[in-house]
């Protein structure tokens, strides 16, 4: 990168970037002590925030690409200097070269699969759908109150998929007016956009956009916080209107308004993990555990890091696309904490929390008993 190598060039790419708040550290190192990957492997937010502020940033460090934007050190850093925002300026500098690192490289073709066929996994656009053509689930219309949009990983992932099919019976038996966009819908963009490709973020939102005013939607539920998320915070850069519900908040709005009725016990021990785009950047805690508690049997447990701590599961901010080595995951680490607290079932309200956590039950030992658990496999269960 000869190009890269006078540093005043670099400054001025992270500020035009965004990344001016980086000036604004005093190096206290809070972020360093707060961040996941310390647990696991040394990883210096505050160095990388450091030589940010002097343009001595190495656009080729594996580092740039770390952080999963789990929201910890920001909500705690005493000068906001915004780390996640700082971070994704770094990485569509590197994103505009070209300059991926082994780990990252997965991107490339993410960022194909999503241009061509509007979801990560390179899946034909047109079977969007097809998760929901054995459960007669109306296409969203006029008359429609309800899109459930459903999201790339419960729409194309086996496991997922399970969990798309339990949220469409609860919102069946408590008589919602819903439907689904099936092909018409593209991913979020939530994720791309944290990997610095600012341009196929605003490419999905904008499609995605045209398509709910084209068909008259209004009110917006999904199952994954990184649709939340970015439809409630991101979305409205573009000005919409839409009201956005997680199924957590709309689970609990059925089950105080006695439209959802628990029939079945579940007599198991339950813990709990905050998702970070649930808790963290939406403040989503209570619904999830209040929904948890009213169903009988199910014993709530609270996990060693709950709530405003909760312990990443590794997926966000694009990671759930990159290579991240065994003995890194924190998915590992959850599942075990999961495991000492004697849980029975480790419930989330992710897809991804969900995609990791299966992937560790697969090497981390004593987890053969252990059940992993979407909210709505749950309260499907126990109707
Ligand atoms: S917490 Fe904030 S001020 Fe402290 S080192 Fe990290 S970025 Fe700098
Ligand atoms: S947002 Fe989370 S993963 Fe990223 S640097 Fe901060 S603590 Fe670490």
């Amino acid at each position: 990168m000869e190009n890269l190598s006078d540093y005043k060039e670099i400054a001025d790419m992270i500020k035009a970037s965004g990344g001016e708040a980086f000036k604004k550290c005093f190096q206290c190192g809070l972020c360093d002590i707060l961040c996941p990957w310390n647990k696991v492997r040394p990883f210096s937010m505050r160095k990388t925030v450091r030589e940010a502020a002097f343009g001595f940033t190495d656009i080729e460090s594996e580092d740039l690409w770390l952080c999963t934007t789990c929201g910890k050190c920001p909500t705690h850093c005493p000068r906001d200097v915004r780390q996640i925002e700082s971070g994704i300026a770094l990485r569509k500098i590197a994103a505009e070269y070209d300059i991926l690192p082994t780990s990252a490289a997965p991107i490339r073709g993410i960022n194909g699969s999503l241009t061509g066929e509007g979801n990560p996994f390179n899946e034909d656009r047109k079977k969007r759908g097809d998760w929901a053509k054995e459960l007669s689930i109306k296409k969203f219309d006029e008359e429609t109150e309800i899109l459930y949009f459903t999201g790339c990983y419960y729409s194309y992932d086996p496991r997922l998929k399970k969990a798309a099919a339990a949220t469409a019976k609860i919102l069946k038996k408590a008589g919602a007016n819903f439907g689904i966009l099936g092909e018409k819908e593209n991913c979020c963009g939530e994720s791309i956009r944290k990997t610095g490709n600012e341009q196929l973020f605003k490419k999905l939102a904008k499609e995605n956009i045209k398509t709910f005013i084209d068909n008259g939607v209004k009110k917006i539920l999904v199952s994954s916080p990184h649709c939340y998320h970015t439809f409630k915070n991101e979305y409205s850069e573009f000005m919409t209107t839409f009201e956005v519900i997680h199924i957590t908040e709309y689970l609990s709005e059925l089950f105080n308004s006695k439209k959802l009725k628990i029939t079945k016990d579940y007599n198991k021990k339950v813990a709990y993990h905050d998702p970070c785009y649930l808790g963290r950047h939406n403040g989503i805690y209570n619904q999830p555990r209040e929904i948890l508690k009213q169903i009988p049997g199910l014993e709530l447990l609270e996990l060693e890091e709950t709530k405003e701590n909760s312990l990443c599961c590794g997926g966000g901010g694009g990671r759930i696309w990159m290579e991240t080595q065994k003995g890194e995951r924190f998915s590992d680490i959850r599942l075990q904490q999961a495991i000492d607290a004697e849980a029975e079932v480790l419930v989330t309200a992710c897809p991804y929390c969900v995609a990791n956590f299966e992937d560790s039950k697969l090497t981390v030992k004593g987890s053969e008993n252990i059940k992993i658990k979407e909210i709505s496999e749950i309260i499907a269960e126990t109707l």
